[in-house]
């Protein structure tokens, strides 16, 4: 059945790919954005659709719609974004959900929390299993996101217990694909970016510490099964992909996938930056049937072609902060 969805943080990379794909099953779908880490170019081709709206807005500020379904993305994800701003970001994730979780209130929608394996924080526990507690350092640089994450998840269930509100929570391990902000300084688009232009690649540290990363179709995919799931099921649930790789080989297989000349550099590692990070998806297999499809290897070629077809003077670096 067509519903009315609410996408907020529907224009950046995977808010947009989420908008094109609901948009295309026929649902009336309103993009939210402020356009902080996105532009106008990730939706532009949709405009022209007639089941597709643009509405500049930020989610910290109260705002009435009449939806069935709310994805609530919104939040600068990139440490480099989220960092720029920290008391923003926090305001983001929380006030963002309050506002979010009192439309999916007024309104009888279900909302989905695009939440984060850094509610994990630098994980004692391998691979982090939904009922892993975390291990968050609550006054470092990247607490703003890794609290504000946390306490949106406590929002969600708070308003699920105390309002009925149907909810459902999600959290996304590294995912990567076309796209992503060229100068958003994720390590994936950083690599690809500094690969094509045969500048050095910066590992951060020696390059040991490891990450899993999912391709951003696998994850729309099975974000929307978790938002359609007939099971009053509110999560938290793992989405990502177990293959486990330690930054120093994501930057050779860039390398060899790209032809590059560049060579490896090490530049000194920011604080709190989690030495391991691997899903545990059996809860995902069990509620959602759902694994992801697509290899690293693939995935990035995929990724690789679309940053060689696009041209970076096309885009602005949202903050400072990217190498
Ligand atoms: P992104 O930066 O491309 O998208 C975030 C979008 O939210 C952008 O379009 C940005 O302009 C918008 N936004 C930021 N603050 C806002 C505000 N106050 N009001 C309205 N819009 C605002 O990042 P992404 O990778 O697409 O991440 C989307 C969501 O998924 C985020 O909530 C992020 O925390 C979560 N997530 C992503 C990953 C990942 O690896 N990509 C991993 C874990 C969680
Ligand atoms: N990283 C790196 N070089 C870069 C960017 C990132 O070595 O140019 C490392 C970073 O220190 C981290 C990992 O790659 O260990 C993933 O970083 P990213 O910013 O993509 O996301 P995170 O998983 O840390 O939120």
């Amino acid at each position: 059945m067509i519903k009315r969805i609410l996408v907020t943080g529907g224009a950046g990379f995977l808010g947009s790919h989420l908008c094109e794909r609901l948009v295309d099953e026929g649902h009336d779908v309103i993009c939210l954005d402020n356009f902080f880490t996105s532009q106008k170019s990730n939706v532009a081709h949709l405009l022209e659709r007639p089941n597709f709206e643009l509405v500049r807005h930020d989610v910290t500020l109260p705002i009435y719609l009449e939806v069935d379904q709310i994805y609530n993305m919104a939040c600068p994800a990139a440490p480099g974004h989220y960092q720029y701003n920290p008391i923003k970001t926090m305001k983001t994730s929380v006030l963002g959900a309050i506002n979010m979780l009192g439309v999916a209130k007024r309104c009888g929608a279900r909302i989905l929390q695009a939440s984060t394996s850094e509610v994990y924080g630098d994980p004692e526990v391998h691979p982090q299993t939904e009922s892993y507690r975390g291990s968050v350092n609550p006054i470092g640089i990247r607490a703003c996101y890794d609290e504000g994450k946390r306490a949106a998840e406590t929002l969600f269930m708070d308003y699920h217990r105390q309002n009925k509100v149907s909810v459902r929570v999600v959290r996304i391990f590294n995912t990567y694909g076309p796209r992503m902000h060229p100068y958003d300084g994720r390590v994936v688009s950083n690599f690809i970016r500094q690969a094509l232009q045969n500048q050095p690649i910066t590992l951060f540290g020696d390059g040991s510490q490891t990450r899993s990363f999912c391709y951003r179709d696998d994850l729309c995919e099975a974000i929307i099964r978790m938002m359609n799931l007939e099971e009053e099921f509110p999560g938290p649930v793992n989405i990502g992909n177990p293959g486990e790789f330690t930054i120093r080989e994501l930057a050779e297989l860039v390398i060899e996938l790209t032809g590059s000349k560049s060579q490896l550099v090490e530049r000194p590692l920011p604080s709190d930056d989690p030495t391991r990070r691997r899903p545990d998806i059996r809860l995902a297999q069990e509620k959602l049937g759902w694994e992801p499809q697509q290899p690293l290897r693939e995935g990035l070629a995929k990724t690789i072609a679309w940053f060689q077809s696009i041209k970076l003077d096309d885009y602005r670096p949202p903050t400072p902060n990217f190498v």
